[in-house]
C-alpha cells in the first residue's frame, strides 16, 4: 500500500515537472520499450522507443548517458541483458540536460549500481534538486565545456550546448568501426519547447543568446554518427530497421546532422524574431 502511494507519488511528481518544466506533449513511444542494439564500435542504443539511452561499454566498466524516468529503468536493465551488458557495471552515469525524461531515473540508478553522476555545472542543481519529480541525487563531479570523461581508452566529450537548460550537454566521441575512425555527436537539444520566453526571461536573461552559442557549437562538431536525447531527432526506428535488415553504416548521416542542425536553427531564429516583436509571449 505504502509502496503504491509512493509509487503514484513518483509519477504525479514526474507529471507534475513535466509540466513544470514546458516539455513536449506527452508521447505513446516515451514509455515503449525498444530493442537494444549495438550501433558502432562499443556504443550501444538502450533507450525506449524514443527516450534514447546508450552505453559506452568498457572491460572496466560502462558509461551510461541518460536515464530516462525512473518507471524506464526496468526496460533499461532488459535492454542492457539483451545486449550482453551488465547493468552493476554501470561506473559513470552522464545524462544529456535536467529535465525528467532524460534525467528522472538517474537517482534510481546510483542506488542501484553505485556509479558516480558526472554533470554539467549549469544543470547540477536541478539534478540534485529534491522537488516533485527531480531526481534528487547528489552529483559527484560538475564539468564544463570541453571536459572529458575517460575510462579504459574510452573518451567522451562534454560540449556545453545551453538554451533547453542552462546546462544542456551534447556528448562527441569516436568509435571504430570496421577500422575506421566514425565521429560520434550525441546533441543534448536545440529544441524550444512550449513555454518557453526567448525575451524577457527573468529566470534564464541569457537564454537566447546561450541558442545561438549552441548552433555554432552544434555546427562545428565533426559528426559521422547522428544521435541525440530523443530518437525523434535521428530518425532511430527507421535506421533500426535499416540496421538490422543488414546495412551497418544505417547511424551514419553527416548530412542528415547538418540539415536537421539548419532546421532547428531555423525554428529558433523565427520563434526569436517573433518573441523579439511581442516581448513575453511564450512560445506555444
Ligand atoms: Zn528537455
Amino acid at each position: 500500500m505504502i509502496r503504491n502511494y509512493s509509487r503514484f507519488l513518483t509519477l504525479a511528481a514526474a507529471f507534475s515537472a513535466v509540466m513544470l518544466h514546458a516539455q513536449p506533449a506527452q508521447n505513446a513511444d516515451w514509455h515503449k520499450p525498444f530493442p537494444a542494439f549495438r550501433i558502432a564500435g562499443n556504443l550501444y542504443y538502450v533507450g525506449t522507443a524514443d527516450l534514447a539511452a546508450y552505453v559506452l561499454h568498457t572491460p572496466q566498466g560502462d558509461i551510461l548517458i541518460n536515464g530516462n524516468f525512473p518507471e524506464d529503468v526496468p526496460a533499461l536493465k532488459k535492454s542492457m541483458q539483451q545486449v550482453g551488458l551488465k547493468y552493476s557495471d554501470i561506473t559513470y552515469i552522464l545524462i544529456s540536460h535536467a529535465h525528467a525524461d532524460h534525467d528522472g531515473g538517474v537517482g534510481l540508478i546510483k542506488r542501484e549500481t553505485g556509479a558516480a553522476l558526472w554533470v554539467m555545472q549549469e544543470d547540477a542543481t536541478e539534478v540534485e534538486s529534491l522537488a516533485p519529480g527531480r531526481p534528487g541525487a547528489r552529483v559527484d563531479r560538475t564539468l564544463r565545456d570541453g571536459y572529458t570523461v575517460e575510462l579504459a581508452g574510452a573518451k567522451l566529450v562534454a560540449r556545453h550546448t545551453p538554451g533547453h537548460t542552462k546546462g544542456c550537454t551534447t556528448w562527441t566521441l569516436r568509435v571504430m568501426e570496421n577500422n575506421q575512425v566514425m565521429n560520434v555527436v550525441i546533441v543534448g537539444s536545440p529544441n524550444v519547447n512550449p513555454g518557453t520566453l526567448l525575451v524577457n526571461n527573468k529566470q534564464y536573461p541569457q537564454i537566447a543568446a546561450d541558442y545561438v552559442k549552441t548552433f555554432a557549437t552544434l555546427k562545428s562538431l565533426p559528426c559521422d554518427i547522428f544521435l541525440g536525447a530523443h530518437g525523434a531527432y535521428f530518425g532511430l526506428k527507421d535506421k533500426a530497421v535499416k540496421l538490422k535488415a543488414g546495412n551497418a553504416n544505417a547511424f551514419v548521416d553527416p548530412n542528415g546532422y547538418k540539415t536537421w542542425v539548419a532546421a532547428k536553427e531555423q525554428e529558433f531564429t523565427t520563434e526569436w524574431e517573433r518573441q523579439k516583436k511581442s516581448p513575453g509571449s511564450p512560445k506555444k
